[in-house]
Parts: C-alpha cells; sequence; structure tokens
C-alpha cells in the first residue's frame, strides 16, 4: 500500500509522520512528474484553500487527482482539504474539485474561536481530540453523506463513498484512529 500526501502548501509532514508510525509507505506529490508512481490513498492537508487551489492548477495537478478521486481512490481530507473537495462554498465564489456533495463555510468560527480543541464522538471511530485552526464546518450535505461527527450542532466530519473529510487537524494530535480508519479504507479498496 502506498499513500500520496498532496505536499504543495500547508501542514502535510505531520500527515506523513502519523502514516509512517502506522507503517504505512507514502510520498509527496508537489509536481505533475510524482504522479507517475502509483498510489493507493491520497492526503489533502490542511493549510490555506485559496493556495493550495491555486497552486493545484499551475502545476497541473488538478485534473489528474480530481480524477483520482472520482474513480474512486480514498481520500482523507482534512480542514483545507475539507474545502477542496467541497461542492459548494457558503461565503466564497472559489471552487476546487468538487467532488465531495457539501456546502462549507469557511473561516466558520470567528476569530474569537479561530482555534480551539475539543472532544467528540466519530461514528465508526470512537472519541477523538478535534484541533480546531480557522475552520470551515458543514453547513449542508445531501442525505447520502454519512455525518460521522457534529460539535456544537455543526458537522464537522463527513464520509462520502471513498471521501473522508473533516473540519480539524487529526495529524495534530497524537490519536491516530481517524488514520487507522482511513488505512483501512484504502486496504478495503485495494482488496
Ligand atoms: N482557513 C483555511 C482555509 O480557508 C483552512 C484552515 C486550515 O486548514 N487549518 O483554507
Amino acid at each position: 500500500m502506498r499513500i500520496a500526501v498532496l505536499a504543495v502548501q500547508g501542514a502535510f509532514i505531520e500527515h506523513e509522520i502519523v502514516l509512517r508510525d502506522l507503517d504505512v509507505d507514502c510520498f509527496e506529490i508537489r509536481q505533475s512528474s510524482d504522479l507517475l508512481q502509483d498510489f493507493d490513498g491520497l492526503v489533502l492537508p490542511g493549510g490555506e484553500s485559496t493556495v493550495m487551489g491555486k497552486l493545484l492548477m499551475e502545476l497541473n495537478l488538478f485534473e489528474p487527482l480530481k480524477n483520482k478521486i472520482t474513480h474512486g481512490t480514498p481520500v482523507l481530507a482534512t480542514c483545507a482539504g475539507l474545502i477542496l473537495l467541497a461542492d459548494k462554498l457558503e461565503n466564497d465564489k472559489t471552487k476546487h474539485f468538487q467532488t465531495l456533495p457539501v456546502t462549507v463555510k469557511r473561516n466558520a468560527y470567528g476569530r474569537q474561536l479561530g482555534s480551539f480543541q475539543t472532544v467528540a464522538e466519530m461514528k465508526g471511530i470512537g472519541t477523538v481530540p478535534m484541533t480546531f485552526i480557522r475552520a470551515p464546518y458543514i453547513a449542508e450535505a445531501i442525505p447520502d453523506v454519512d455525518v460521522l461527527a457534529k460539535v456544537d450542532n455543526k458537522i464537522v466530519a463527513v464520509r462520502y463513498k471513498n471521501q473522508l473529510a473533516m473540519s480539524f487537524h487529526p495529524e495534530l494530535t497524537k490519536d491516530n484512529s481517524i488514520h487507522k480508519y482511513f488505512v483501512q479504507m484504502v486496504r478495503n479498496n485495494i482488496n
């Protein structure tokens, strides 16, 4: 099994550290030649979605990665990664992959709650620590989207087919259960 981590901007190294701790082989996607390598899963990290979206276009990574996602490659998307997948953004005209049928609100927690931590239940995984940094939340999701977690009645984690996406940063806590769940998704997709 090999997992590709988008590494054009943001908190990608932290995902690689968690994956390597789980003995999973991973490599970075920084330019289109990196896509010549095969991979079974993809991580879209947190960071700044506008910058990442621009770089995806400039580096000719957008179409090939979108193809991979629409053809079923499992994706783990955190924070800005969720924004990249969203079909619609509530407070922004920008659009990116649009493979996940949800509406996302960027920087949804305002200034005072710009960053915060909490602990909440995630369906199929258990109680996990959640670190939010200028985080989005999911304002709307079609019924086919499986809502995995809510915080203060806002949707913060979902699964839709091969896409696992969340508002927060599981790679910034010691709890690796979300990455384990994702690795299992990748394994199931290979078999
Ligand atoms: N605020 C960022 C954005 O809108 C996301 C923040 C994050 O990834 N931690 O892209």
